[in-house]
């Protein structure tokens, strides 16, 4: 087998946050299966050691809430201090709360902005710190198509996730001139156990498959190449952009 030097990031260092299941957790493998160190995150010891030991390959775990800030700076600094210096930063973890607008209390909507957004500025700041100081490194947001479109009853994740496309701009801006890139992935309608309701409900199903121009909800593999493109040299000069890996969903009406 022959792969481009271009996509080559064996032996990098990678952290990818929410990664005891779903889409954090297939990407945490296919960055292992491309060579990298990898270090797990999430704030369930347990669900977090599970993850690790049905993993192949060098892999870490590191238990912090990427919701609060004290427990973000401690959680890199330990991960560098035992693991090694952070190349790659995907920031992943995230959550859903479906609810009619008017029926969204303040505590929801302060959880969703604190789970979908302050993480990426806590755990990217953090990270970028040290990326910037040695003058290279890859963080990649997980965003969504709903960074661009909205549908009824998911307004405060729309929201959050169309702040983060921003946050990703702006983290470019800022620390691009310092060897930084930075970068969104968008995901689609993706499997996982955030959107088990949706997938369970048959008419809601019916319809992504219908609105969905490859036909087919995604898989957590799908995204996968994406983010290894967005982790490798092959992207030195893409800054700010969001790849939208979604069938072709936000292409089509
Ligand atoms: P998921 O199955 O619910 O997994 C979420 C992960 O985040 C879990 O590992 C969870 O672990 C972790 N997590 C949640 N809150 C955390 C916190 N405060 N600190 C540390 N870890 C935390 O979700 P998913 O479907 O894989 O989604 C992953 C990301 O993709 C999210 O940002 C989501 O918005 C985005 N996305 C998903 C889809 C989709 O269709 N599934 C589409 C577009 C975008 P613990 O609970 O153990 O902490």
């Amino acid at each position: 087998m022959t792969a481009h030097p271009l996509f080559d990031i064996g032996g990098r260092i990678a952290l990818v946050t929410g990664s005891s299941r779903g889409i954090g957790l297939a990407l945490a493998r296919g960055l292992l299966q491309a060579g990298c160190t990898v270090v797990l995150n999430g704030r369930d010891a347990d669900r977090l050691a599970k993850a690790a030991s049905e993993l192949p390959g060098d892999v870490h775990t590191a238990v912090f809430d990427v919701t609060d800030g004290p427990s973000v700076a401690a959680g890199i600094a330990e991960v560098e201090e035992r693991v090694g210096p952070l190349d790659i930063l995907v920031n992943n973890a995230g959550m859903q709360l479906r609810a009619p607008l008017l029926d969204f209390t303040d505590a929801d909507w302060h959880r969703i902005l604190d789970t979908n957004l302050t993480s990426a500025f806590l755990v990217g700041r953090e990270a970028a710190r040290r990326m910037t100081e040695r003058g290279h490194g890859k963080i990649i947001n997980i965003c969504s198509l709903q960074s661009e479109v909205a549908r009824p009853g998911i307004a405060p994740y729309a929201a959050t996730k169309g702040a983060l496309k921003m946050l990703t701009k702006g983290m470019c801006a800022d620390w691009g001139p310092h060897g930084v890139q930075v970068n969104g992935l968008g995901p689609g309608y993706i499997e996982t156990e955030l959107t088990r309701p949706l997938v369970e409900d048959e008419e809601f199903s019916a319809w992504v498959r219908r609105r969905t121009p490859a036909g087919r909800w995604g898989r957590t593999e799908d995204l996968v190449g994406g983010v290894l493109f967005l982790a490798s040299p092959a992207a030195d000069f893409v800054g700010g952009q969001v790849l939208y890996v979604d069938g072709g969903m936000t292409s089509v009406l």
